[in-house]
């Protein structure tokens, strides 16, 4: 087999099977195919797409191209999530406690912030101490002491997909359905998870900026993960403003514990509700989505949720005081208030900006080799439909050094928009495809 009769095939509107996906996975792994030659095949497949049993095949492919966690030992069902990303989305560091609380297996490997969005692994390093860079044993030790291990993606699981992402990154193939579901699923399904739930967000501070993009994708993901024998869920939910109140590392770590306490913000809990009740009914721990929620409730009212994520703060190494006392968190030297030009609602909210905005802080990075500054961040004081005084403080900002709130502030700049009536805020969650 050539690897150019393979990019002739696709460029043609060709069919692959199996073999021809196994040559292209394996040979470029391992350095035999060049970045040119893949490349123009990802371009081939940008263009022509890839038919679900393509899509399984390369998914099937790229996981088993490193290591795959047999987890059939532990008894239980073992589920993660995945959320597309976007701002302030802490919900994995709220739902993992709350599904391991209710005795749902949680292996989560989550991936690092990179340019608007933000990341569970960075959000988690802010507590000093907490290691995300278990290996595989620790994982499985952390699952069988505590249910649920909170990690970073290892050099093991899917490395077919860490070499073709880079290089997707460089050729203008990224957005692509079938090569994103290959993608997200190879490195969950690596986990030995049996089901997932998956959190595809729409909106302005989406990966996916319209429905029918977001539902294609959702749908995609849905139907390889069920044709590879796993229980999947996948939602639609809203991103047209940060998630909660909080966006940063830290300060996103405290308002988890809050809402961990019941205290969170009314969409943040919203979601991770929803989300709780699907990993508690695929984790076979709830009958019915309304027990989940219900459980849900219980978990939480009762501290079990929050004294579950501190089990798993102390047991990778982090520091458990701080679920009791959020203030042992990294704090920011610095802090200023963003005051609303004019009166009125808050009738828009640029997320992506305010995305790029909170990395400009610092809290972010634009290459995943940069560091992060665990205390920075941004407090939302007002959400979509808000009232607002002209001059009262839309947002705080929290940071260490003058220079990068002076760039933080140039994203700032329209990001929330006031107009004089009271807008239509879209429903956070739209649709469940199950
Ligand atoms: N995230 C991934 O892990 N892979 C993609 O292809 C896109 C987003």
């Amino acid at each position: 087999m050539r690897a150019v009769e393979l990019i002739q095939k696709k460029r043609d509107a060709g069919t692959h099977t199996r073999e021809e996906l196994a040559f292209l996975v394996s040979e470029f792994t391992r350095g035999a195919i060049p970045d040119y030659q893949m490349g123009a095949w990802l371009m081939a497949v940008y263009l022509r797409g890839l038919d679900a049993a393509e899509t399984a095949d390369l998914t099937d492919l790229m996981l088993r191209s490193g290591e795959v966690l047999d987890l059939s030992d532990l008894p239980g069902l073992k589920v993660d999530k995945h959320s597309t990303g976007g701002v302030g989305d802490k919900a994995s560091l709220i739902i993992a406690p709350v599904a391991a609380a209710g005795g749902v297996l949680v292996p989560m490997i989550s991936g690092r912030g990179l340019g608007h969005s933000g990341g569970t692994v960075d959000k988690l390093e802010s507590i000093p101490g907490f290691r995300t860079n278990l290996s595989l044993p620790e994982l499985r030790q952390a699952l069988t002491e505590v249910g649920c291990a909170l990690i970073g993606q290892t050099q093991e699981i899917a490395p077919a997909d860490k070499k073709i992402y880079a290089l997707r990154d460089l050729t203008a193939t990224v957005a692509c359905i079938p090569l994103i579901t290959a993608s997200i699923l190879s490195k969950k399904l690596a986990e030995g998870i049996d089901a997932l739930v998956l959190d595809v967000k729409v909106g302005n501070g989406a990966f996916m900026k319209d429905e029918a993009q977001a539902t294609a994708l959702a749908e995609s993901m849905r139907a390889i993960g069920t044709r590879m024998g796993k229980r999947m869920v996948a939602l639609l939910t809203g991103m047209d403003q940060p998630l909660g109140r909080a966006a940063g590392n830290a300060i996103e770590i405290a308002e988890s514990v809050e809402t961990l306490r019941g205290n969170g913000p009314a969409d943040l809990t919203e979601l991770c509700r929803e989300l709780s009740a699907w990993m508690l009914h695929l984790g076979a721990r709830a009958q019915t989505l309304d027990e989940g929620r219900q459980q849900y409730d219980r978990l939480i009212s009762s501290g079990a949720a929050a004294q579950k994520f501190q089990q798993i703060v102390a047991h990778q190494g982090g520091d458990p005081r701080v679920v009791d006392d959020p203030k042992r968190l990294p704090q920011a030297r610095l802090g200023a208030d963003w005051p609303a030009p004019a009166a009125g609602f808050v009738t828009g909210m640029q997320t992506e900006r305010l995305g790029w905005a909170t990395m400009a802080l610092g809290a972010g990075r634009l290459r995943l080799e940069d560091a992060v500054d665990p205390a920075a961040g941004f407090l939302f004081h007002k959400k979509l439909g808000d009232r607002v005084e002209k001059g009262e403080p839309l947002l705080t900002a929290f940071y260490n050094e003058e220079r990068k709130w002076d760039e933080a502030k140039r994203w700032l700049e329209g990001a929330c928009e006031i107009g004089a009536s009271a807008p239509v805020v879209p429903p956070l969650l739209r649709k469940t495809l199950s």
